[in-house]
């Protein structure tokens, strides 16, 4: 087909602005045709731009024939430019911005043609792969369209804030070192430094922090981070993070300019959210919630009730009352009557769901429309039952169930379990005041876990690891549980969540070379790796760091939040898939052996020598005469020879001309 050209058109309008009160106007529009259709005399199109959508129309009655040729020629996704007069529509369309109008077509430019599609864009049902692979299509639905002009939102709206609060933004290096400690490097090796690698950065953590030291008191960086982990719905392995780092503070001075940016985030997408978050420790929050991000928005918790066991008949509970605490009896429950009739079926379930979690079973006590139903019914006898309820304020119906063992274990159990069986209730519940309790779909639950252990004990490592970084401070008051009982040290580190996803998190730093030495010390890495690895951390602590602090927040999550998704792939613009590649570049891929040899991934070609009698026969130029007498004279030690007189020799080195291989080889004696 014979294109027409651009040419000097000018677009009048974006076609999503389109009103009843440009009715008698001419206009000039531009995008792409999502479909044309024909009624009767009436053609019809739909163009599409980037602001919105509009439709076309020519009457094959009255209207050009040349124009009405080329409208016939138009397919699906061509590109066009099109002239006509906007009037006002006869059958109006309420769920289209520019549904009260219509643009009456008097000239119409082909830019370009599109092949068939590999998916309709309309269709929601398209498996992942084909939309990743074609996602410069996929992107072209207005759901993507969206979700990336949100994103782009937020990354101005947060520019502007820290802006305001007069933060400076400074880059900080891609290929950097890599450093112990953290999850797996992304690695890129270097070709002058043969090899040597360059790491990618996990995150700027150590670049912020000798930035407080050159006193840029207040830093921000909306940054690519990049982890070689295992993936995740919410997790890819490079993703974008808004970084600060500032001088003088405290832990309410850092959350105290991350609060009003997520009230201003919130919204965006008209959520109302107050400042200041509730603080919760990091102890609390396991205990009642079982996780260290709770989703707030269900009010469920968890409780101890172990002491009420200590008599009971049922050994599984006694046995733990008489653990002194080595193991608890946790329950959590529901009231109301979408809980006191959940079936058999659904209660199985939960049942193999704590399975899965490690749990030996589920008990359970339910309180329905016949009375009570129980796992363990027979050891709950009426005053029993009665202890139960009265510790949980139960009345009426309802649901409880119990999950024993250490205070890991179940509220490992527990905690899955509170959001999964409040989800659950929370749609079938006729009473409104216990679906908020249960779940609030709309809700936004911001909160600060705070006082997070400094260290936990990794058992893989047989050491104590950080549990946020090694450069976080511990917390004042614990200082002297370091050396004595580490595990009980607190941190000066807490994590921002939202909604039961950990959107941010940070810590006051360690600012004094002596404690950080101390932390080196504490998680294994002794004097001569620690001068090796962060030797320029603390010489930088030792030149007048000031005491700072900061946080990172994950733009991706955060961006999922707000659009209301639940995959992280969703809201970035070209992702990668769950087992970590691109389809749409199929990258990662193979490079050719040139670039593998230029990187010193591959040994280059040997090249082989004769020493002996016939010294270095096929001696290329590189091997220098010096260096070639050394080499002969080494390679005859090697094979056990001390004068040429009495041996010839191959020998093969390497490309630094490093002796790889030598042997005797059988040839004629010369006799000098
Ligand atoms: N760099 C840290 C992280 O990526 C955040 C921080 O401590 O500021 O988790």
């Amino acid at each position: 087909m014979k294109l027409d050209r651009l040419g000097d058109f000018q677009r009048t309008h974006r076609n999503g602005d389109l009103r009843l009160d440009h009715a008698g106007q001419t206009v000039r529009l531009l995008g792409w045709c999502r479909r044309v259709r024909n009624l009767g005399s009436l053609v019809f199109l739909d163009l599409r731009d980037r602001w919105g959508l509009v439709q076309l129309v020519a009457n094959e009655e009255t209207a050009d024939p040349e124009l009405l040729a080329k409208l016939k020629a138009v397919r699906s996704e061509f590109v066009l430019a099109a002239e006509g007069v906007v009037a006002e529509r006869e059958s109006k369309n309420p769920n289209l911005a520019t549904g009260d109008i219509e643009i009456r077509l008097t000239g119409l430019r082909i830019l370009n043609t599109a092949a068939p599609l590999p998916f309709p864009l309309e269709d929601e049902g398209v498996g992942e792969d084909l939309r990743l692979t074609y996602r410069f299509l996929d992107l072209r639905r207005e759901r993507l369209q969206r979700n990336m002009q949100l994103r782009s939102e937020v990354a101005n709206l947060t520019r502007n804030h820290f802006r305001e609060l007069d933060f400076i933004d400074v880059e900080t290096p891609i290929l950097t070192k890599s450093t112990p400690e953290g999850a797996r490097d992304y690695l890129v090796p270097s070709r002058v430094h043969a090899g040597e690698f360059f790491a990618l950065p996990q995150s700027p953590q150590l670049f912020k922090q000798l930035l407080q030291v050159s006193g840029f008191e207040r830093y921000v960086q909306i940054c690519r981070c990049f982890r070689d982990e295992d993936l995740r719905a919410d997790r890819q392995p490079e993703f974008t993070q808004i970084d600060i780092e500032m001088s003088f503070v405290r832990q309410e001075d850092v959350q105290g300019v991350i609060e009003p940016l997520m009230v201003k985030l919130a919204k965006v997408i008209g959520q109302d959210v107050t400042a200041p978050f509730p603080r919760l420790p990091y102890r609390d929050a396991m205990a009642w919630y079982g996780s260290d991000k709770p989703d707030l928005r269900c009010g469920v918790k968890i409780q101890e009730v172990t002491d009420l066991f200590a008599a009971s008949g049922f050994n599984l509970f006694r046995a733990a009352a008489e653990s002194q605490g080595q193991r608890r009896v946790r329950a959590l429950f529901f009231p109301g009557e979408a809980a006191g009739s959940l079936s058999r079926k659904a209660l199985d379930a939960y049942q193999e769901q704590a399975r899965q979690m490690g749990a030996g079973g589920l008990p359970y006590a339910k309180w329905g429309k016949d009375g009570l139903s129980s796992s363990f019914k027979k050891f709950l006898d009426e005053g029993a039952e009665a202890a139960l309820k009265d510790h949980f304020r139960a009345s009426g119906e309802g649901l409880m169930v119990f999950a024993v063992g250490t205070d890991a274990q179940t509220s490992k159990v527990l905690g899955d379990l509170r959001t999964k069986i409040a989800a659950d209730l929370a749609p079938m519940e006729k009473d409104p005041s216990l679906s908020t309790l249960f779940q609030d779909k709309n809700a936004f639950a911001f909160l600060w876990v705070v006082d997070f252990p400094l260290l936990e004990w990794s058992e893989e490592a047989q050491r104590f690891v950080a549990c946020h970084h090694p450069f976080t401070s511990p917390h004042p008051d614990d200082l002297d549980l370091l050396e004595t009982d580490p595990g009980r040290c607190r941190a000066l580190a807490y994590d921002l969540v939202l909604n039961g996803f950990e959107v941010g998190g940070g810590s006051i730093r360690i600012h004094d070379a002596e404690t950080q030495s101390r932390m080196f010390r504490l998680i294994g890495i002794g004097e001569a790796e620690a001068q090796a690895k962060f030797g320029f951390l603390l010489d930088a602590l030792a030149f007048g760091a000031p005491p700072h602090g900061g946080l990172a927040l994950g733009l991706d999550r955060l961006v999922m939040l707000l659009a209301g998704v639940d995959n992280i792939r969703e809201v970035i613009a070209f992702p990668k898939t769950a087992q970590a590649r691109c389809l749409m570049t199929d990258a990662p891929g193979p490079v050719d052996e040139r670039q593998l040899r230029e990187l010193h991934l591959v040994p280059d070609a040997r090249q082989t020598y004769r020493v002996g009698a016939v010294f270095f026969e096929s001696a290329e130029d590189g091997v220098d005469p010096v260096k070639r007498g050394e080499l002969r004279g080494q390679a005859l030690q090697q094979i056990g020879q001390l004068t040429p007189r009495q041996a010839q020799g191959l020998v093969t080195l390497d490309p630094q001309g490093q002796i790889l291989d030598a042997q005797s080889i059988s040839g004629p004696t010369f006799d000098f």
